[in-house]
């Protein structure tokens, strides 16, 4: 009986991309803010650096962050987030006093972003030969400044956020904004985030091929089968990954980048 012969694989035409934690190194952000904030606020220094970052991202990532950000506005939205970080350490602020650690907190955000390492070159290889799409979960004017930042703009075609679009990932809605807006069919598409729910499950969800960047070294949830990235360093690796998947090239990168996470990566 013959063989079947695999069919080749089909060419990626578009990469859609994560902004936090994938492209701008966010959550290494909050941490150094939170604690310039921490060594300069008595009653927050008495937690660990890492409690208080900890407490903080989780004040962040809350499943209402659209509809809060709708109802109350950034500004008081960071505010109260304050309020609710200060409580934790047993402080009740007064509104003007939270307002306050949050104008501060943000100068020093502002003053120590920084992108993921090797995310700003990978971004402008991949476009070379690729459609390129960023698809993220914040504020419209937040990620706009987030990519100037990065010196992206010219590298990027889509810039989808959920403010805008009006649903979050892991919804479908949002990844078929990005594709239409792209031009390009899911099947012909490749998700890179780090994010297992938001991008590899909503990625998923929406018919695109999901690229887990676990940066981290987290566990891996139960679920879909997914391709593991956790450096975006070699760029050559990482390419091959997102490009050519089933290319044997492609496989064997994947399973060095797996077996060698550099030091730097882990927390
Ligand atoms: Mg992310």
């Amino acid at each position: 009986m013959a063989r079947r012969s695999r069919s080749p694989p089909r060419e990626v035409r578009a990469v859609l991309l994560d902004m936090d934690d994938t492209l701008f190194d966010h959550s290494l952000t909050c941490r150094e803010a939170v604690d310039l904030v921490r060594r300069q606020t008595p009653f927050l220094a008495r937690r660990s650096l890492e409690e208080l970052w900890r407490e903080y991202m989780t004040l962040l990532d809350g499943p209402s962050f659209i509809p809060s950000l709708r109802a109350l506005g950034a500004d008081a939205l960071r505010q109260q987030r304050w309020h609710l970080l200060a409580a934790t350490c047993g402080a009740e602020l007064s509104p003007s006093e939270a307002a306050e650690l949050s104008r501060t907190y943000r100068r020093f955000y502002q003053s120590v972003r920084r992108a993921v390492p090797g995310a700003v070159a990978l971004v402008r290889r991949l476009h070379r030969s690729a459609r390129v799409g960023i698809v993220t979960n914040n504020e419209l004017a937040e990620q706009e400044s987030k990519l100037s930042f990065l010196g992206l703009g010219d590298a990027v075609d889509a810039l989808v956020v959920s403010e805008e679009v009006g649903q979050s990932k892991p919804d479908r809605e949002i990844f078929e904004v990005a594709l239409r807006e792209l031009g390009v069919a899911a099947e012909d598409s490749v998700m890179l985030g780090d994010s297992w729910t938001n991008d590899v499950l909503g990625a998923r969800g929406a018919g695109i091929r999901p690229v887990w960047f676990n940066r981290f070294s987290l566990p891996r949830p139960r679920g879909p089968e997914a391709r593991e990235l956790r450096s975006l360093r070699p760029l050559g690796l990482a390419e091959r990954l997102l490009l050519g998947e089933d290319r044997p090239a492609a496989a064997g990168a994947a399973r060095s980048v797996l077996s060698a996470p550099p030091p730097s990566e882990r927390r």
